[in-house]
């Protein structure tokens, strides 16, 4: 028999099947979960997100107990809580005289490097950092495709796993005859259009009492905490799945980039704070809609699309993250120092796509793709927003946010501060790409169609102002000769005219701070 052995689960490992628990013995092994003041504010997490993590890992140890594993578990406010995992372990150890280890690798840059350090500290014990196997390639196999590439791309890697995974394939073909199906999705949403409700998850006890616990302690922290509805148990994750395979899937591809006033959630899942936590696997997620597909419940175009999100966006965005940190955090090619604005907090803003998504986001601590990266995203990238204080913000808004997640998307789709690691070029976009994919434009003092003047769409002239800005770095972009083309059109007098608009804007954009 193998000598006892603790076992420590994090805040986003809640799967019974990690690679730390496979070989339990639960007759004389011990799991340690801890609470920490420190990961609640090592940035100022979202109230909700703390709610979520915290009520979520109190579920687990309580389904883990009724498994019949021995669970010690540490609570935020225990009066012995040391605030560090490294004590935690160590008094753990220390009592029970256990010798071994046994951890799957943080998912996070930080968390990993001071785990490491610590195993090298403490040769006397058996430390064992296990791979994480929920995702669906490892770090290796993302080394080795990256390898001898000139430039990484997320479509061949998503390819390269659909073949490995038998993912929507056809005699080893793609199913439908084509990897992509992006050409028919992305339709503006038809105004008449009645969205799907989302399934409620009332608070249970131990729900309200993070709750309060996280106001007592986190009070100040953004958000509001009255409309919580996170899935916080894997039986809540799976009804959010099964809801979004039948109410929304079949319409997911068409509608992706769509947004609407008032509406957070359209045909999108939900689901990236329970895939994150570890409450759901991603290849189930991913085998489940691929089935409603072979089922004839959802179109290919539908499905394709989503698995694209999960499959290669998510596995892709864990690739880059692990191959470049830790000087990926640090990159800032366009040198933009711009300081956030307050409204990014406040929501107090006269655009109102902003108004729109940052208010969602204090509420719901969601948006969707498109809002994070093409209205809030694109601004703060025309806007010369700091990178560093853009990922901050990022990590600290969202329920989903986990670095590892949000620093490629943020630094790399969004920023492009990664000069172009991630994307092949900027998401910069003018006023009309939101007014083409939302009504929001239709409630808004300012005018989409104009280019310039105090009424005009501050992401028109912004979006001129910030070609001609990075006009040295940019324009021998393949993907942005037209757009240069375009600049090099207008008179002098026109370009004057736009960027004398943006520094006026940009002027008063500091000035509010
Ligand atoms: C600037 C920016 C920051 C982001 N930060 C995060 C983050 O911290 N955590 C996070 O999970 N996602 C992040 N995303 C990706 C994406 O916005 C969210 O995963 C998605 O909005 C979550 O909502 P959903 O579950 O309804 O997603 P859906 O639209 O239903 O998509 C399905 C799933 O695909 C995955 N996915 C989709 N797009 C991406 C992507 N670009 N990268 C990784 N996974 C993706 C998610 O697991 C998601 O649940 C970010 C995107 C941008 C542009
Ligand atoms: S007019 Fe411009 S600022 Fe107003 S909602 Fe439309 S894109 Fe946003």
């Amino acid at each position: 028999m193998s000598p006892p052995c603790l076992r420590l689960i994090l805040g986003d490992q809640l799967t019974p099947n990690i690679s730390s628990l496979r070989d339990m013995a639960p007759e004389q092994d011990m799991i340690l979960m801890c609470e920490l003041a420190t990961e609640a504010t090592y940035v100022h997490h979202h109230k909700q997100k703390l709610v979520l993590v915290l009520s979520a890992m109190r579920h687990f140890a309580r389904e883990l107990r009724l498994l019949g594993f021995k669970v010690h578990y540490v609570t935020l406010d225990a009066q012995d809580n040391s605030g560090s995992f490294f004590s935690e372990i160590e008094s753990v150890l220390a009592r029970s005289g256990c010798r071994h280890v046994a951890l799957t690798e943080p998912a996070e840059y930080r968390l990993q490097d001071q785990f490491r350090h610590w195993q090298q500290q403490h040769p006397q014990w058996q430390i064992d950092i296990r791979e994480d196997d929920r995702f669906l390639c490892s770090h290796d196999s993302f080394r080795r495709w990256a390898q001898d590439r000139k430039q990484l791309r997320m479509e061949y890697f998503y390819r390269q796993l659909r073949q490995e995974y038998g993912i929507l394939m056809e005699q080893g073909q793609p199913a439908g005859g084509q990897w992509n199906f992006d050409r028919e999705n992305r339709k503006p949403l038809p105004a008449n259009r009645v969205m799907p409700t989302q399934p409620q998850f009332m608070p249970d006890e131990i729900t309200l009492d993070v709750i309060k616990l996280v106001e007592s302690h986190f009070g100040q922290h953004f958000g509001s905490l009255e409309s919580f509805n996170h899935a916080v148990t894997r039986e809540q994750a799976l009804l959010q799945l099964s809801h979004f395979l039948d109410s929304s899937l079949p319409l997911f591809g068409d509608y992706q980039d769509a947004m609407r006033q008032d509406e957070p959630w359209l045909y999108h899942s939900l689901l990236s704070t329970s895939i994150n936590l570890g409450l759901l696997n991603p290849l189930e997620v991913i085998q489940a809609a691929q089935e409603q597909w072979q089922q004839g419940q959802a179109p290919l175009n539908a499905v394709e699309g989503f698995i694209r999100q999960i499959m290669g966006w998510r596995e892709y965005v864990r690739g880059l993250y692990w191959l470049h940190m830790p000087e990926y955090a640090s990159r800032n090619y366009l040198n933009a120092y711009r300081s956030l604005p307050s409204f990014f907090w406040s929501a107090d803003t006269d655009l109102n796509c902003l108004q729109q998504c940052i208010s969602q986001t204090r509420d719901y601590a969601y948006a969707h793709h498109i809002q994070r990266l093409m209205v809030i995203g694109n601004f703060a990238l025309l806007a010369g927003l700091d990178p560093e204080q853009v990922s901050r913000w990022y990590l600290e808004v969202y329920a989903d946010a986990y670095e590892w997640v949000e620093l490629p998307n943020v630094l790399g789709m969004v920023l492009f501060a990664d000069g172009g690691e991630m994307a092949s070029k900027p998401y910069a976009a003018s006023g009309a790409y939101i007014n083409r994919m939302s009504n929001y434009c239709k409630h808004c003092r300012y005018d989409v169609r104009r280019k310039s003047g105090p009424d005009a769409c501050p992401f028109n002239y912004l979006y001129w102002d910030f070609m001609a800005r990075h006009e040295s770095l940019l324009s021998q972009n393949p993907r942005l000769g037209l757009t240069y083309r375009q600049l090099h059109k207008m008179d002098e007098e026109q370009q004057q005219v736009l960027q004398q608009s943006a520094r006026i804007f940009l002027k008063s954009l500091d000035q509010t701070d």
